[in-house]
């Protein structure tokens, strides 16, 4: 659909971009255009270039393809930040309960800061983490937050949104995503499930490049009473003001909390421009294409490889996973024949579907260079199974 927007080198198929989305080429220019605003300037560019508002901006742009109204999203820090952040506005507002509930499909930094949070918050209260179908069962009037990630980062298994969110408010508890593996895949509606939190990222489907700063969600009839936890000096009504008490910003103004990172939002915001006129619904569209044929050719071709992904296209996200004992080997001689995908221990190799720049014939060439691997053994090198830090 946008291929010509984004550097992708020669020879390589790249199923990965759920992990992190490749350079479009706007963005290299964008970056210069910053450097150039800090080299010429220097701290006026607060102020002159727009720095300072960019947060907000971004955000805005980034509420359009979730379903939020304006002013309820902003970006700035990292998404474990944000969903510490998010979990304790999310248990301020219900005081009198006590555990917040997730399940082991979730990522686990959202589960560790999780802990972290509670650890510190010296109420008690705990984390119950249960089976993904188990969720809806769990849900009683002991849980002040159900704190879940809509699309599974390993197999692509994706919650029923709109219908957990009502079971959740039925409860009296506070309903949180996290929405990595959801903003830029598929249609989200954020106003639509009247969900309190979302948190999620910029640099997986949104190709904000490695580091790109995360976004935050709050339900904009909250937004004047939450309690931003982390109260940073950015997030202060008057930052300038140097008060010594802190008193939090307008509405999503006061998530904020320190210094944005200047460099890394230009290269979200060229990113960004790219979904300007795209309509999600098509991407999805296009997604479930490309990932229908890929099981279907997987499937016929190696026989080995078992799906570890719903087969019902409405119930996963935008990525497929198979299983195999030597997965990781699998993965390293598919990387080293041009074909990026990723592996999750303790077995699964992924491959992600991003329609902006996959077309089916990309599809169907990574189909026939895995079954070279499983059908010559391709895969059984010594050199595959040594295992790098980032897998
Ligand atoms: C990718 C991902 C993260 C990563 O968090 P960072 O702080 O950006 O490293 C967290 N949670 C989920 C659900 C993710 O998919």
């Amino acid at each position: 659909m946008k291929k010509h927007l984004f550097h992708l080198p020669d020879g390589v198929i790249y199923l990965d971009g759920n992990s992190l989305g490749p350079l479009p080429i706007a963005a290299a220019a964008r970056l210069d255009q910053a450097r150039d605003e800090w080299a010429d300037l220097l701290i006026t560019g607060w102020n002159k270039a727009g720095w300072m508002a960019q947060p907000q901006r971004l955000g805005n742009r980034i509420a359009r393809l979730i379903g939020a109204a304006d002013n309820s999203v902003i970006v700035g820090d990292t998404l474990s930040i944000k969903v510490f952040q998010a979990l304790a506005a999310g248990l301020n507002m219900r005081p009198g309960r006590q555990v917040v509930l997730s399940d082991n499909g979730n990522f686990p930094t959202d589960l560790y800061m999780a802990e972290g949070l509670l650890r510190t918050m010296g109420r008690d209260l705990s984390l119950k983490v249960v089976d993904p179908e188990d969720v809806a069962d769990h849900l009683d009037d002991s849980i002040a937050v159900m704190m879940l990630t809509e699309v599974d980062y390993r197999t692509g298994r994706k919650h029923d949104m709109a219908a957990l969110t009502r079971l959740a408010h039925e409860n009296g508890a506070v309903a949180m995503w996290d929405l990595a593996h959801s903003a830029g895949a598929l249609p989200v509606d954020l106003a639509a499930c009247n969900a309190e939190l979302a948190v999620g990222c910029t640099y997986k489907y949104l190709n904000g490049g490695p580091g790109a700063p995360a976004f935050i969600y709050v339900r904009p009839d909250l937004a004047d009473s939450v309690d931003p936890a982390l109260a940073g000096w950015l997030g202060h009504q008057a930052p300038f003001a140097f008060d010594l008490d802190y008193r939090p910003a307008e509405a999503i103004g006061r998530m904020r909390v320190g210094t944005p990172p200047v460099l890394q939002m230009a290269t979200l915001e060229a990113a960004l421009d790219i979904w300007d006129d795209v309509s999600i619904h098509d991407v999805r569209a296009r997604s479930i294409t490309l990932s229908e044929r890929f099981i279907s050719e997987v499937e016929t071709r190696c026989p080995n490889l078992t799906l570890a992904s719903p087969r019902n296209p409405d119930e996963r996200g935008s990525q497929v996973s198979f299983t195999h004992p030597e997965g990781y080997a699998i993965m390293q001689a598919l990387i080293a024949r041009g074909v990026i995908g990723d592996f999750r221990a303790p077995d699964a190799i992924r491959f992600g579907f991003t329609p902006l720049y996959l077309d089916e014939a990309d599809i169907v060439k990574a189909a026939e260079i895995l079954e070279q691997i499983m059908t010559e053994s391709l895969w059984d090198n010594p050199t595959y199974r040594v295992r790098a830090a980032v897998t």
